[in-house]
């Protein structure tokens, strides 16, 4: 009999406690800030893709999660300021391990990651993420591609604009979920 109080007792007592339970996924949980989600591809200010098709990233990539095929700019098919543009990019998220090696190998930052991580899928195909889905969304002033070099001739001129305006690319600072957000629920 005394056991058996004691343990409601116990019951009791923690009926008062502050919540440790997360909502999720009524209530998204805020990462890190330098969470490493899913994968964005990134552009210069005038729209033009910064990816060069290089596959560094690929062979960085200890899973074997990354796809790239380069392709030749021309001057009427423009995507991106220098000679080679990512023709084709994907993401196998069935493979990635967020480890973040490929944003470290990617020359241009064109490769960064968001604090993204609603990733998940009952289908394989879905986990692999196209060029398309990889790119990020055109903000006010950009132009989509292909389109001429409106920042100079030079590639030069594009990464010294960076360097005198950065953050100017989009999408490497995806917004955060904030705590606003958690408190009231999915915006
Ligand atoms: S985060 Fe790591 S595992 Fe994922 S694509 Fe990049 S290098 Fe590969
Ligand atoms: S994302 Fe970066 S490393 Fe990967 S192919 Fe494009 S430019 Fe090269």
């Amino acid at each position: 009999m005394l056991d058996s109080l004691k343990g409601f007792g116990l019951t009791f007592a923690h009926m008062f406690r502050p919540q440790v339970t997360i909502k999720y996924p009524d209530v998204p949980h805020p990462t890190a800030p330098r969470y490493h989600g899913r994968h964005v591809l990134n552009r210069h200010p005038d729209g033009l893709e910064k990816c060069v098709g290089c596959e560094l990233c690929a062979w960085a990539c200890p899973a074997d999660a990354i796809y790239v095929e380069g392709g030749d700019n021309t001057d009427e098919q423009r995507f991106s300021p220098g000679e080679r543009y990512g023709a084709v990019y994907q993401i196998n998220y069935a493979r990635c391990i967020f480890c973040g090696l490929c944003i470290e190998a990617c020359p241009t930052r064109s490769l960064t990651m968001s604090n993204e991580y609603e990733l998940a899928s009952d289908s394989r195909a879905d986990l692999i993420f196209t060029k398309e889905q990889l790119l990020a969304p055109l903000l006010p002033g950009m132009e989509q591609p292909p389109h001429p070099m409106r920042l100079g001739d030079r590639e030069a001129d594009y990464y010294i604009a960076a360097v005198e305006t950065p953050g100017a690319s989009a999408g490497a600072e995806r917004p955060q979920v904030s705590e606003t957000q958690v408190q009231g629920g999915r915006a």
